[in-house]
């Protein structure tokens, strides 16, 4: 078992000693592309069979000129900043102005490009560069909007997008404008270097991915499914982790749970309150919702929650590793100790285990002489992907326990149910595996997102999606700095290593062999 302080970046790396391949490609490539005649053919053979010799590579001529990075990071970094600069926090999103300057990028590097909208200020771009239709598209996507921000609580404007000691702070650094730009990236590069390609690549900057679905893939799905339908898709929810600032492992979301809502509603008699009664609706919800927030539902693992915990406890600290170990354990008193201890100190691999509930709203009555007739509490529920709906529902009534109190799912705006997971022996997922390996020298997990992305609707239609993103700290999120916190930050170098690694898995899915 390799213990976490192996797995740091050594030397030169695989990827690095690569890099070095396209400049000696280069200096042949006039001959090697004089295919027609027998004198460039014999001269390709022989300048193959040369650089075989020298440098041990055998695919040369169907492995095109890989980008110099290093040359590539400002332009990088120009368009990150641009796109952060966008005021897109959502409500009311203004996705537009995003959209608009994606198109005019698009158009100057002449890759065709076109802005679907539902409402003209919320708009999506979908881009496409064409294959020679051997195989089905690949689609990377990203969400233009943001979350909203408390300015007040920022040290840098939440969309200045200043770079400051390596890093740079926007709103939208980690979810999802480092998405959007390795997607635009990926495009421009692969146009660039004129990569040949087995498939389309279709890139999709879409709107309302904060709560407004309807805007952004929904509308794209159900209207205008033919412009981004594909085989496969990559979009957020995966990323390599570093831990004391070496990259320890990277997650890949294959998988994410289906949120729902339940309601209780108690209903009794009503009354004066200087009388108390048995049927007190508020003291019959009080009675359901706390027996509801102390179930914690059965464990059912799936092959890529299974994959995960078993891949983390290869890798985490001996104590925390032997958790995970248990929690996939037969005998139920070991499991039931593990479960106990997830749900402690690490809620968030708790929730990945079962279908989770947890009751977030509470209302009932209006003035305190009152007895009212209906109380109502609203449980979040994240559904395994597998979850039957009907049979949960039942083991909630069962729970509650309490006829004064009905239980029903709430017609809240739900995400389809995931007809098709990714797959672990796919090919994306391999690719994605040897990338991580060979960029960031790390192990891939795949994960299950407890949260939903728009990536819910793509596998609703039998799209094998893959979430992605930049490298983060471990130590960032506690610090304030994470996804949705009220300052959010990217390391600089952390934005070049995934636009890398999007443009190698892309480019190893979509190339011509
Ligand atoms: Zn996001």
């Amino acid at each position: 078992m390799r213990g976490l302080g192996d797995l740091g970046t050594r030397g030169l790396t695989p990827g690095e000693r690569r890099r070095k391949r396209p400049l000696v490609a280069q200096a042949f490539r006039p001959a090697l592309g004089r295919r027609s005649s027998p004198e460039g053919l014999r001269y390709r053979n022989v300048a193959v069979a040369v650089l075989a010799a020298f440098s041990g590579l055998h695919l040369l001529a169907q492995t095109p000129a890989a980008p110099d990075w290093k040359a590539l990071e400002p332009e990088m970094m120009q368009q990150f900043q641009a796109i952060l600069r966008f005021d897109t926090r959502n409500p009311p999103g203004n996705e537009h102005l995003v959209a608009d300057y994606l198109k005019g990028v698009f158009d100057k590097a002449g890759i065709p490009a076109q802005i679907f909208a539902l409402d003209a200020n919320r708009s999506n771009v979908v881009a496409r560069l064409k294959g020679n239709g051997r195989k089905r598209p690949i689609l990377i996507m990203g969400h233009s909007d943001v979350v909203t921000v408390d300015e007040a609580k920022w040290k840098f404007p939440p969309f200045g997008a200043v770079r400051d000691g390596g890093w740079v702070y926007a709103r939208g650094t980690v979810d999802d404008k480092d998405n959007l730009t390795a997607g635009l990236m990926t495009m421009l590069f692969l146009k660039r270097f004129n990569v040949p390609l087995d498939r389309d690549v279709i890139f999709l900057s879409e709107a309302g991915e904060e709560g407004a679905s309807n805007f952004g893939i929904g509308f794209m799905v159900n209207q205008h499914y033919p412009e981004i339908e594909s085989e496969y898709c990559l979009a957020e929810g995966g990323g390599a982790i570093r831990i004391g600032g070496v990259a320890k492992y990277t997650t890949v979301e294959t998988l994410e749970k289906i949120p729902r809502g339940i309601e209780l509603v108690a209903h009794g008699i009503s009354g004066h309150g200087s009388i108390p009664l048995k049927s007190n609706a508020i003291v019959h919800l009080a009675g359901a919702v706390a027996r509801v927030g102390q179930w914690r539902p059965e464990i059912r693992f799936n092959e890529t929650t299974g994959t995960y915990f078993r891949g983390l406890a290869q890798i985490a600290a001996p104590e925390v590793a032997q958790h995970y170990r248990d929690v996939l354990a037969t005998d139920p008193k070991v499991r039931q100790a593990a479960d106990d201890w997830l749900f402690e100190n690490e809620p968030l691999h708790s929730s990945m285990l079962r279908t989770s509930v947890s009751p977030n709203i509470f209302a009932g009555g209006y003035r305190s002489n009152v007895i009212p007739s209906e109380a109502k509490a609203t449980l979040d529920v994240r559904a395994l992907p597998d979850e039957d709906p009907a049979r949960f529902l039942e083991q909630v009534k069962k729970i509650v326990n309490d006829p004064a109190v009905d239980v029903h799912f709430t017609a809240q705006n739900v995400r389809p149910a995931s007809a098709f997971d990714a797959r672990l022996d796919s090919e994306p997922y391999k690719v994605l595996e040897a990338a991580a390996k060979r960029i960031y020298d790390t192990v891939t997990l795949p994960t299950m997102s407890t949260g939903a992305t728009d990536m819910a609707q793509l596998r609703a239609r039998g799209v094998q999606c893959f979430g992605i993103g930049a490298a983060i700290d471990m130590e960032d999120g506690p610090k304030g700095f994470g996804m949705h916190s009220d300052q959010e930050r990217l390391l600089e170098s952390e934005l070049y290593r995934f636009v890398r690694y999007n443009y190698e898995v892309v480019s190893d899915l979509a190339r011509a062999r």
